[in-house]
């Protein structure tokens, strides 16, 4: 039924989405963002007034499938399929809806891309994730993840010789070093209430290495849940910077010659009752299955490695001798190893048994990557794949002799060899399907392109800008 205006009754709306249109004319709201994340890693949205949230709940609003071969450039590329005529719908997911602490009057919801006639999109990120779940489901397992991203908090200030914009960091204090807490307390602070009020449950902050450097880790999720809060994550950590007239970054390497930014990837799998963490071998080691999944990991994690450190300046982090993990390989709180198994913690072995998977940074498509962590990982459990022994040094400071007997090796050095990896993987080439690795390979190779006829000032800031 329709009203005179033409829009929707909402009795006719499914219970979470009627709640959003309760919570809208509770909270005020005025638009909603309707928000997805694109092959460039960006976050891009339309946003929907209130009066015609109603209808849009259910029909979503059109967009142009153009979009999804846009680089972080914003240069959009010919692929066949995503061309100027053609539309899909923005429909947001109403359960993820938040009200937005840093920007009033507005609240948003993470959104899948669908057809006009309702169906999933071959080239929806969000419907990737889904799909891995639904394969890990299949098998009888749950996958539970955090995100455990890494920023910089600064101001983006002209360049006084004239080159694009630099991002000046808040502090120079040292690593965990108090003055650094005290430096960004205020931003921290609303930080902090931005994101419990969203419900993104803060675990831990620190003043991390880097000059302005800030790492604040949240609870984890299940998967799909996981990686739409990392997209709120991202949007709060900056939405909250840029209301203080601040500038923060996620990029990995937003400022040359200091730390970088990773968003190291924690993740465990569970029955799907989330009872009980199948990671955990009962004698606070880590199960066969993990074994599994993390040798499923390594096999695949050079291809991984394009849409989880997914950008041309992914590749400047991800170096040896800075806790990146650049090397192949695991190892028990082995902070140079690409995967970590974290150690248990005392009165939760069970269920804090996880692994770290350090190849992975904030300029990735989280449901991209998270969903292609899935399926290399039960592809390791399904081939009975073993990690072998785990590496207990620094691999850096091992001979190549030694690298090569324990299978070492150094992971892509740039994002192209990356996509090379990439399109090299049957799995992951198999798992995105045709339509969304053409336009993926066609938006990062135009990435690489754009970027080597450039310099690294060019670099950094298009990075810190977009990220
Ligand atoms: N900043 C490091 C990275 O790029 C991680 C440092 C740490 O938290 O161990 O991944
Ligand atoms: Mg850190």
């Amino acid at each position: 039924m329709r009203d005179r205006h033409g829009a929707a009754d909402p009795s006719q709306l499914d219970p979470a989405a009627r709640r959003v249109l309760e919570r809208v004319e509770v909270d005020r709201v005025e638009l909603v963002r309707f928000l997805y994340a694109d092959h460039g890693g960006v976050i891009r949205g339309k946003a929907a007034g209130r009066r015609r949230l109603a209808d849009r709940l259910g029909t979503g609003i059109g967009h142009t499938v153009a979009m999804m071969a846009m680089s972080m450039l914003d240069h959009l590329q010919p692929v066949e399929g995503m061309g100027p005529v053609g539309e899909v719908r923005i429909v947001p997911d109403p359960a993820t809806f938040v009200p937005l602490p840093y920007a009033p009057g507005a609240a948003a919801m993470v959104s899948d891309l669908r057809q006009i006639d309702g169906s999933p999109w071959a080239a929806c990120p969000r419907t990737f994730l889904k799909d891995a779940v639904a394969a890990l489901e299949a098998e009888g397992y749950a996958l539970v993840a955090a995100f455990e991203p890494e920023f910089t908090l600064g101001r983006r200030l002209p360049d006084p010789a004239g080159g694009p914009d630099r991002l000046v960091p808040v502090d120079d204090s040292l690593c965990y070093a108090t003055t650094g807490f005290d430096i960004a307390h205020d931003y921290t602070m609303r930080l902090v209430r931005a994101m419990e009020d969203q419900g993104l449950l803060v675990e831990h902050y620190h003043p991390e290495l880097g000059a302005g450097q800030q790492e604040l880790s949240i609870r984890p999720a299940t998967a799909l849940k996981a990686a739409d809060n990392h997209v709120l994550y991202r949007e709060t950590v900056r939405g909250v910077a840029f209301r203080m007239a601040m500038w923060a970054s996620l990029a990995p390497k937003p400022i040359p010659g200091q730390a970088g930014n990773g968003a190291h990837l924690h993740v465990s799998l569970w029955d799907p009752a989330l009872e009980r963490n199948l990671f955990a071998d009962g004698n606070g080691g880590m199960s066969g299955l993990a074994r599994g999944f993390v040798a499923g990991i390594l096999d695949h994690l050079p291809g991984l490695a394009a849409l989880s450190c997914a950008s041309v300046n992914s590749y400047r982090r991800l170096e040896p001798r800075s806790w990146a993990g650049a090397y192949r390989c695991y190892g028990v709180d082995n902070r140079e190893a690409a995967v970590r198994l974290c150690s248990p913690m005392a009165g939760h072995v069970e269920t804090s048994a996880n692994l770290e998977i350090k190849t992975s940074d904030s300029t990735a498509n989280p449901y991209l990557s998270l969903g292609a962590v899935i399926h290399a990982g039960l592809d390791g459990i399904r081939r009975g794949l073993d990690p072998g022994e785990p590496v207990t040094v620094d691999p850096a400071t091992l001979t190549d002799r030694e690298r090569a007997r324990l299978g070492v090796d150094r992971l892509p050095a740039s994002l192209g060899e990356a996509l090379d990896a990439l399109e090299a993987d049957e799995l992951l080439m198999e798992a995105l399907g045709p339509l969304r690795r053409d336009a993926y390979l066609a938006v990062k190779r135009s990435e690489v392109a754009d970027f080597a006829a450039e310099d690294e000032a060019f670099e950094t800031f298009q990075h810190f800008r977009v990220f």
